[in-house]
């Protein structure tokens, strides 16, 4: 910019100089600057610098945050322990381990020797190739935020006392609760427990479960279910119930969530687009009868798909009446038959049930949108998006706001310790700032409207679309969470 202090700018406003033939130069001159400078100005305007993403940062951090996903196991069970020089426990590589950095990114096997020092060796080459994917950058945050140290220029003497600090937090559960309800601000969170998917023990106090049906789209027989867990055959049997027809094993689902929701349950939970497609045909019963009874190894693939699609029909129809929305995994996870439009004809024939399309079908975050124009009974949710693509999900918020109202969207950190909870926190903060100081700068939108939509998608929305977790807010002045230590239950 310091290029216009060279130029008088009376020359341009002043008609006299544009007769003189210097006055045609310096206008012609002053033409080609403003031209360069417009269009390096729109290429390099970094809203991060602005006063209105730094205000609607800051509004967005005060916002005690509804978190609509999270999968964080009660403490003992977190996973990624391994054995250290100072004992069993979570140290950096645990914390890396547990990420989504490891879906496409190497990450060195934890030595033998359980030396640090080794891991690291080998270990600091390993993001080499990861330092622009959002999978590695996600959890930059709580580095920073939350250890002072800037991982991507970290030292080896540095990252040493990292690995110490982390080892050292995970010696007290107390760890958890500070960085997700204080320093992530979190008030709430839904937990999908696939450690004890039928148990609905979510152990935290800022947490209540989804009913995780995934099993159940697949589980009418005992051997597709060896975990007991995740068994409905086990759950009818401790209940006295028959399963001797798909219409008992119906009604044990249908139970099952109805005992979910005494459990505090507030929603329902598919992963199913992880082991096929989301085409879910309307067909009739006596066709899903054929593989009725038999393991699914037994039936052809096509019967199988029949049954899994009768299945789910009706769980689509109980979750209208049990009144508890439904949130299905679209996109990223088999790129094959995970497109959110595969859903259109299921969401348009049961108006009565919330669908809720997780992280907003990537890459197909436009189709998402258009299905959430089309039909009120859909609610978009950004879970994860920041994580998996920053620039997409910031085009995604823009783009969803253009086209449906601000209260049907959604987030959630989709983690899996306190680190990633932070880190995928406060991506989704800076990220759904950015989308909306932008629309502010270019003046799409007003500041104040900016900050009450911000305030709707990281809290307000889950509220509405979930009222019983009214009943569970606890954020007041001086209250703080921590765990109960035994004994004093
Ligand atoms: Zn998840």
């Amino acid at each position: 910019m310091d290029s216009t202090v060279a130029l008088d700018p009376k020359a341009s406003t002043n008609p006299e100089c544009f007769r003189s033939r210097r006055g045609i130069r310096w206008g012609a001159a002053l033409g080609a600057v403003t031209l360069l400078l417009g269009s390096l100005g729109a290429a390099t305007l970094d809203v991060k610098e602005t006063a209105n993403y730094r205000s609607i940062t800051a509004a967005l951090d005060a916002t005690p945050a509804i978190d609509t996903h999270d999968h964080l196991p009660p403490f003992d069970l977190i996973q990624g322990r391994v054995e250290t020089e100072r004992g069993f426990g979570m140290n950096l590589r645990s914390l890396w381990q547990s990420s989504y950095y490891t879906w496409f990114n190497p990450l060195s096997p934890w030595p033998k020797s359980g030396r640090f020092d080794e891991w690291w060796t080998t270990a600091r080459n390993d993001f080499d190739n990861a330092r622009a994917t959002s999978f590695y950058r996600y959890q930059l945050p709580a580095f920073t935020d939350l250890y002072g140290v800037d991982f991507d220029t970290i030292s080896d003497a540095a990252v040493r006392r990292l690995d110490g600090r982390i080892f050292a937090n995970y010696r007290d559960p107390e760890w958890i609760y500070r960085v997700v309800t204080e320093r992530a601000n979190i008030e709430l969170m839904v937990m999908d427990p696939y450690w004890d998917r039928l148990g609905f023990g979510v152990q935290y106090p800022f947490a209540v479960p989804a009913v995780n049906v995934t099993t159940l789209i697949r589980g009418w027989h005992p051997a597709d279910v060896p975990n007991p867990k995740d068994s409905p055959h086990q759950f009818a049997a401790k209940e006295g119930l028959r399963i001797d027809s798909l219409d008992d094993y119906l009604q044990v689902v249908e139970r099952i969530m109805a005992f979910g929701k005494s459990r505090g349950a507030v929603c329902l939970k598919t992963t199913t687009a992880y082991e096929r497609t989301l085409d879910f045909e309307n067909v009739p019963k006596e066709r899903a009868l054929r593989a009725w009874g038999r393991p699914m190894a037994q039936s052809a693939p096509a019967d199988v798909k029949a049954l899994q699609d009768y299945i789910l029909w009706r769980l689509v129809e109980m979750s209208a009446r049990q009144d508890l929305p439904f949130q299905i995994h679209t996109g990223h996870a088999r790129i094959q038959g995970s497109n959110p439009m595969l859903l259109v004809d299921l969401i348009a024939a049961n108006p009565r049930t919330k669908f809720i399309l997780f992280h907003g079908g990537y890459p197909w975050v436009g189709e998402t949108g258009a299905i959430a124009t089309r039909h009120p009974n859909v609610w978009i949710d950004s879970v994860w998006l920041p994580t998996i693509s920053y620039t997409m999900a910031k085009r995604a918020y823009q783009e969803w706001l253009e086209v449906m109202g601000s209260n049907r969207i959604l987030w959630g950190a989709d983690a899996h310790h306190a680190e990633g909870i932070y880190a995928a926190t406060e991506f989704t903060r800076r990220c759904l700032a950015e989308a909306l100081a932008e629309k502010v700068e270019r003046k799409e939108l007003q500041k104040a409207h900016a900050l009450r939509i911000g305030r709707q998608i990281l809290r307000e929305n889950a509220l509405e679309l979930f009222p019983s977790m009214k009943d569970r807010l606890w954020k007041k002045p001086g209250v703080i969470l921590r765990p109960v230590v035994e004994g004093q239950r």
